[in-house]
């Protein structure tokens, strides 16, 4: 299948391009300029042109920015969208946060509808901040839930910000895929926390991407004197959410449906003790007894439609953390 991935330098993009390759899929990234998609290719080398390129779409933010992109000779069949923000450095939630989120989402709606006839199939990476209510936590999370933010409530600070995005601009897939009856089906995956190795054009570790900096913060003693609290129970290990990715591309009842894709709990104490329990040359950086502070009543989650129709097996948490510092320590953590 020739796919388009948006938001090709991110973390899970990575994983994403990687996967497809593997599987047989031509791939044409999105990038915001010409040297990170340099930088991608040379991390491929020996992929011929005809397997991997890519496209400048400069900020997801402008409504025609996918307007060229999903032009292609030959045409695409299927989009994977993951570009969206995800980091709490920002001065305004709406530009920085909401605009580009939702009219990144429905932008490449658009653009595919005018533009792409041959595309069947878009997925996007949603999330669990789309599903999870923090001030009201249900019993058993599933792809039932969802976040019952208003847009006030997103407006307030960063992290509700962020929540918010992920939250409208799924619901604006759904209602798209409503309202304009389109040529193409919509398929969202929402991960909780998703951790896993950090590969390729990876720059610093001051960059790296926000759900991993937790484990850099950790390696590199910033939590010595006391472990942060989680903020959330539940993760997914980066190639599982690569892979889930790629079977929504490839599996047909896929089709018009939300998976929430966990592997099952964590917390920053339970990493931190896999850290010191695998890595003994880490143990000075870490706290001399480490304490779990998951709720005793936390939530409970529903994988079940993930394994059942994409076929997802999941990682542990053990083998994703161990091989997150096994990847940053080789980058010089
Ligand atoms: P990264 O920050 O590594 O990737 C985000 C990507 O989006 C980057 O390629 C970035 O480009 C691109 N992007 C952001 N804003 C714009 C914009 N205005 N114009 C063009 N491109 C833009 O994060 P992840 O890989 O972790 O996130 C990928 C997706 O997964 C996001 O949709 C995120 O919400 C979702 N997700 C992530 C989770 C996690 O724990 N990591 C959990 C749940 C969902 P550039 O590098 O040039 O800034």
């Amino acid at each position: 299948v020739k796919v388009l991935l948006t938001g090709g330098s991110g973390f899970i993009a990575a994983h994403a391009v990687d996967e497809l390759l593997k599987r047989g899929h031509d791939v044409v990234f999105t990038v915001r300029s010409d040297e990170k998609g340099q930088k991608i290719l040379s991390n491929h080398p020996g992929t011929p042109s005809s397997k991997l390129s890519y496209v400048i779409v400069k900020d997801i933010a402008q409504e025609t920015a996918f307007d060229e992109a999903v032009k292609s000779d030959p045409p695409f069949e299927a989009v994977l969208h993951t570009a969206s923000p995800f980091h709490f450095n920002v001065t305004d939630v709406k530009k920085d946060l909401l605009d580009p989120a939702i009219v990144g989402t429905t932008g490449i709606l658009k653009a595919v509808k005018k533009s792409a006839p041959t595309v069947k199939r878009i997925v996007i990476t949603s999330s669990f901040a789309a599903i999870m209510n923090p001030d009201k936590p249900a019993k058993v999370y599933s792809e039932a839930n969802w976040n019952p933010i208003t847009w006030e409530e997103a407006l307030r600070s960063p992290g509700d910000g962020y929540r918010g995005s992920k939250t409208f601009a799924e619901k604006a897939a759904w209602d798209f895929v409503e309202k304009e009856k389109p040529n193409f089906d919509v398929v969202t995956i929402n991960p909780p926390l998703v951790l896993g190795p950090v590969v390729h054009y990876f720059n610093s570790l001051d960059a790296i991407n926000t759900s991993n900096a937790r484990i850099r913060d950790l390696i590199q003693g910033k939590n010595k004197d006391g472990i942060p609290p989680s903020g959330l129970y539940l993760f997914v290990d980066v190639r599982d959410l690569a892979l889930a990715h790629v079977k929504a591309i490839e599996t047909p009842a896929a089709g018009g449906k939300r998976f929430f894709v966990t592997a099952g709990y964590f917390s920053n104490g339970a990493i931190a003790q896999i850290i010191k329990d695998n890595f003994p040359q880490l143990a000075d950086k870490l706290p001399a007894t480490i304490e779990d502070e998951t709720p005793k009543d936390v939530y409970g989650y529903d994988n079940s439609r993930s394994k059942e129709i994409l076929g997802i097996e999941y990682r542990s948490l053990k083998e994703s953390i161990v091989d997150t510092v096994k990847s940053l320590l080789a980058v010089g953590a």
